[in-house]
């Protein structure tokens, strides 16, 4: 649906992250029309290539051709998918930005109550899944075990069942554009910003088409960026369990003092020795393992080196230096 040139500064941008997703763009964008032109607000849509190697791209610039409402960010490699959002962010012109999993899981039927909520007052509105269609038993139960443990050890509450499908006005935008860390987990970061925030209930559907792009080995990495980047908990483990086992060395010294004096030779031989010290070295490693999660964190901020690199931006000719932008801090 070709229409007339798109006004410089839509009302709303959508913005979807986009990994080889070449089977689903054009009902995409098909939905995402549909939705958008009922609600009767001016909109953009920015699709962020990260990388992809199927013919994504070459759609992008189909859709534009055909509704110059889609505009495009390419990378000039896959990032992944925390840093597309970013990428999205900073290319957003609208009053309110939603964030939306290009693979139709997050229905963009469901756009309509956030937008709802936004003329409402509320600054963020994220979406809780009350069911998740087509997620294997392994994905939800540790899903469900992160969340918890998340809750438990971090200091910003992030709500239950909440994905980065949501939708933030312009001032939380801005405020998480400031934030420029490289190991990003945006549902805790949005909270963080604080606003007035809401949430609305939908059903995860399940993929359009293709298949996940998160396999175990990212959905690990994706947990640790979280945890990390909003608790030391783990780093004072290290000290929680130093002194509990040193607690229990004492009482074990004076056992062994004990029972010596009776003439015991309970404690004598290879294996206990052995054993302790197998269970204390494991411990030590892992306490260094912990120490380097952080550390190489820590380093990759110092580099600070840019979050992405843009090999092309069709469709934002009207806004200025690209690489401005991306430096938003
Ligand atoms: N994605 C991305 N870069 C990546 C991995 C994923 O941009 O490195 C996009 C992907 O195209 C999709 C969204 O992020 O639009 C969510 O990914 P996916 O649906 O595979 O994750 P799942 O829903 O299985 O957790
Ligand atoms: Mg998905």
């Amino acid at each position: 649906m070709p229409s007339s040139s798109p006004s410089p500064r839509p009302t709303i941008s959508i913005v979807a992250p986009v990994y080889n997703e070449e089977a689903i763009l054009p009902e995409l964008y098909r939905r995402v029309a549909e939705t958008m032109d009922a609600l009767g607000e001016s909109w953009e849509l920015v699709l962020v290539n990260d990388g992809s190697y199927d013919r994504s791209l070459e759609i992008m610039h189909e859709l534009h051709e055909q509704d110059p409402r889609v505009r495009i960010v390419s990378f000039s490699r896959n990032f992944g998918h925390q840093i597309a959002i970013t990428a999205g962010m900073d290319y957003a012109q609208g009053d309110a930005v939603i964030i939306i999993d290009a693979d139709l899981q997050d229905p963009p039927s469901v756009i309509a109550e956030l937008v709802k909520k936004w003329r409402e007052g509320y600054e963020v509105v994220y979406a809780v899944r009350k069911e998740r269609k087509g997620e294997s038993k392994f994905k939800l139960w540790t899903a469900s075990l992160f969340y918890r443990l998340i809750d438990k050890i971090t200091g910003v509450n992030i709500p239950r069942d909440t994905g980065d499908f949501r939708l933030l006005d312009r001032k939380a935008v801005n405020a998480l554009r400031r934030m420029r860390e490289h190991h990003r987990f945006m549902r805790g970061m949005s909270v963080w910003v604080g606003f007035k925030q809401t949430g609305v209930e939908y059903v995860r559907e399940e993929r359009y088409a293709g298949e996940t792009k998160y396999p175990l080995r990212k959905m690990i990495r994706f947990a640790l960026d979280g945890i990390t980047s909003f608790s030391y908990f783990p780093l004072q483990l290290a000290t929680y369990m130093g002194f509990f086992i040193a607690g229990l060395s004492v009482v074990a010294i004076l056992i062994t003092i004990g029972l010596r004096l009776s003439g015991s030779r309970a404690f004598y031989g290879q294996a206990s020795t052995l054993v302790t010290v197998l269970f204390l070295g494991g411990i030590q490693l892992i306490s260094l393992g912990i120490i380097g999660e952080y550390l190489g964190r820590i380093y990759d901020e110092v580099k600070h080196r840019p979050l992405y690199i843009v090999d092309e931006a069709v469709g934002f000719e009207h806004m200025g230096d690209a690489d401005e932008r991306s430096e938003a801090a």
